[in-house]
């Protein structure tokens, strides 16, 4: 439920609104919006019986049901787009945020080269797995700490603020530790108490969607995380499965703009799972962009040939740096800036561009 108070209403009729709220044993949301505030109503299992003692307050305009099953995730519920700050980056904003890297951390060497080139043409955040879920359990599963601590040293060198996966609870501490944004991947977005933790910590989430989920149950699997205390969420749409295999995964760019009609959440696509092909990853990403996304998360290697994993489907930095190139027209043409890197604390000397070996 949502008071909706009027226009003029001041800071003590809402703030009694809030206590009328917290004495039925309910928690009061208040959220200032362009022209009035609202108050977000949570803890009720059902319909507050209630109901009317709020809505003969001074100062209230209209109590309005959020009908949709995920509460604090509809816009229904906040109004305003979320921007999610991490590190320096704002994402949900105006401006939009290219995150790159690596599938997996396999190397030093490997991590802190990528993340120089990506960074010189002009990605923000790094991407790239210390922790792996593979299909099958013999592949590769990642460095584990090793690669969170290469991690750390490629955000040192850059300024990039990292995002990375957590696979389980006994973990993410480790990797909340070291990690600016927590990813939870698209295998464990319904699992429901690794969401339930990451709604604990004090750490933006980037949650993919799911193989076989609904845009609902993405947005449901969003709700664990708000409902335990963690506003700052960013979805991610990486490609469902259909009927049809001609790709790894079929983008569902549809769902781009029906989320950011449901939620305030940002939402961003990655172009690289979704299509599992090098070739196809600029167009998907510019029609992303294009769909009206927050941002990409873009698979970026410097010797996809012998990449430990998914180097079908990753850039090599040359054909990543034209695809920044080709970003900033889109960009211009839905009128939204790219976020630039000049936002970053500026560590590690200058990168320009062209130096992307490692020094
Ligand atoms: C990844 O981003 O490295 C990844 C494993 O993606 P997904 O969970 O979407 O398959
Ligand atoms: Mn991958």
């Amino acid at each position: 439920m949502l008071v909706v108070m009027e226009a003029h209403a001041t800071a003590e009729q809402i703030e009694a609104v809030c206590a009328e709220i917290r004495a039925m044993g309910f928690t009061p949301h208040p959220m200032p919006g362009p022209t009035r505030t609202a108050i977000g109503i949570t803890g009720n299992q059902g319909p507050i019986e209630q109901a009317g003692r709020l809505q003969r307050l001074p100062g209230v305009s209209q109590l309005i049901r959020v009908t949709a099953p995920y509460k604090r995730v509809s816009r229904e519920f906040k109004e305003l787009d979320t921007v999610v700050h991490v590190g320096g980056v704002p994402i949900g904003g105006e401006g939009i945020v290219i995150i790159a890297g690596p599938c997996t951390v396999e190397s030093r060497e490997q991590t802190l080269n990528v993340a120089r080139a990506v960074r010189a043409a002009g990605a923000v955040m790094l991407r790239g797995g210390a922790y792996k879920p593979r299909t099958s359990p013999y592949s590769f599963h990642g460095l584990g700490e090793a690669g969170l601590q290469i991690l750390a040293e490629a955000r040192a060198l850059t300024g990039m603020p990292v995002v990375t996966e957590v696979m389980d609870t006994e973990t993410l501490p480790l990797v909340a530790e070291y990690a600016d944004m927590l990813q939870i991947g698209a295998r464990n977005m319904q699992n429901y108490s690794l969401l339930r933790a990451v709604g604990r910590v004090q750490r933006p989430v980037l949650l993919k969607r799911g193989f076989a989920a609904t845009v609902k149950d993405l947005l449901l699997a969003a709700e664990y995380i708000l409902a335990e205390g963690n506003p700052n969420v960013v979805l991610c749409e990486r490609g469902i499965r259909t009927f049809d295999d001609s790709l790894r995964f079929t983008l569902d760019l549809g769902a781009v703009p029906l989320i950011k009609q449901l939620s305030h959440l940002p939402v961003i696509v990655d172009p690289s799972h979704a299509s599992g092909r090098a070739d196809l990853v600029i167009p998907m990403a510019r029609a992303a962009l294009a769909a009206g996304a927050d941002g990409l998360i873009v698979e970026v290697h410097d010797n996809p040939a012998y990449a430990v994993c998914d180097g079908t489907q990753s850039l090599v930095p040359d054909s990543f740096a034209d695809l920044m190139r080709q970003l900033a027209r889109i960009a211009a043409a839905v009128e939204r800036p790219l976020v630039a890197a000049e936002r970053l604390a500026s560590v590690g000397g200058e990168i320009s561009s062209g130096d992307t070996a490692l020094a």
